[in-house]
């Protein structure tokens, strides 16, 4: 009940941007690069550890951006030039050229390492079908829909290779569903294929968008968790969840990744007990809005630290385990 959680990313120490400079100029082997990799998702492990998050995330210390990560580690991509994308950041988006495959396993090693080091469950984490389609261009597949549906195989797949090395919860990320309400059947089918047998739990971040436009109609995504955004909007956009009644597990936003101030604990404690009058206790975990990787390491773990003491404090005052 009320557990704790992080989203997906965490900042970069300055150790390891500094070498993925080096490793891109060709100036630091890949050993080396990884070497830094896994000593920053050590470090992220136990900061979630000492702060006291109940589900860990293993930070995307391998991960440039969430699509082309997984562009450059499947095959039929070329990767395009510089492509900008919310406001001020760029990325490299990646254009699909040949028919998408998985030749094997990306995240599962990273995964095993982050789990070996804590008891506590560790998060698989993918980019789903539907944000992969609409973050790459196109020019193989015949539409959105045949590349969407091709997405979803590869990352079924690797769902299924994260199961089997132990993951408890996987994570699938459509931060672009709720930019495109009308291809929302299209997201749910993918996902279909992707959760299609997992006995794992299901987690799927959603971020960005008008909520209004895709409730009630997301609670068919095949997932056991939402986990929707609500600090950035001030709360405001929980009166959409009120009716129909939410039927599945959410996962609530409590501090706005956005910005460097951090909540007041009395805020955080606030804006919790208005959701729990909208969502069943029993039912919510509670963790920042999305990723905190445009945030300081300070910031981060600051910002964790109040949502773990706003909870505690809010489960004494219910009397919630
Ligand atoms: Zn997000």
């Amino acid at each position: 009940m009320l557990e704790t959680t992080s989203v997906g990313s965490f900042p970069k120490p300055d150790y390891l941007i500094k070498a993925r400079n080096q490793f891109a100029k060709g100036e630091l082997s890949p050993e080396k690069l990884k070497e830094l990799e896994l000593q920053a998702i050590k470090e992220v492990i136990q900061m979630q550890e000492e702060v006291g998050i109940d589900i860990l995330v293993h930070g995307e210390m391998e991960r440039g951006d969430m699509t082309t990560y997984f562009a450059e580690n499947w095959e039929g991509f070329a990767i395009s030039s510089l492509v900008r994308s919310y406001g001020n950041r760029y990325y490299r988006k990646p254009v699909v050229v040949n028919p998408v495959k998985r030749p094997k396993p990306v995240t599962v090693e990273y995964y095993k390492y982050a789990q070996s080091l804590t008891k506590k469950p560790v998060k698989g984490m993918m980019t789903g079908p539907y944000t992969m389609c609409d973050w790459s261009f196109n020019e193989y597949y015949p539409n959105r829909e045949a590349l969407t549906l091709a997405f979803a195989e590869v990352i079924h797949q690797e769902a299924v290779d994260l199961e089997k090395a132990g993951a408890r919860y996987i994570q699938i990320d459509e931060p672009a569903i709720s930019t495109r309400p009308d291809e929302l059947d299209l997201a749910i089918r993918a996902m279909k294929i992707v959760t299609n047998g997992l006995k794992a739990k299901t987690i799927s971040h959603i971020c960005y968008g008008d909520f209004s436009t895709i409730y009630p109609r997301i609670l068919d995504l095949p997932v056991d968790i939402l986990d929707l955004e609500f600090a950035n909007s001030n709360f405001s956009n929980l009166d959409i969840f009120k009716k129909p009644k939410f039927t599945k597990m959410i996962s609530i936003g409590v501090v706005d990744v956005h910005t460097h101030t951090i909540e007041d604990k009395e805020t955080v404690k606030q804006n919790l007990k208005k959701a729990l009058q909208v969502f069943d206790p029993e039912k919510v975990l509670v963790d920042p809005d999305c990723g905190l990787k445009t945030r300081t390491p300070e910031e981060a773990k600051a910002k964790l630290k109040v949502i773990v003491e706003a909870v505690k404090e809010v489960k004494q005052e219910f009397g919630l385990k």
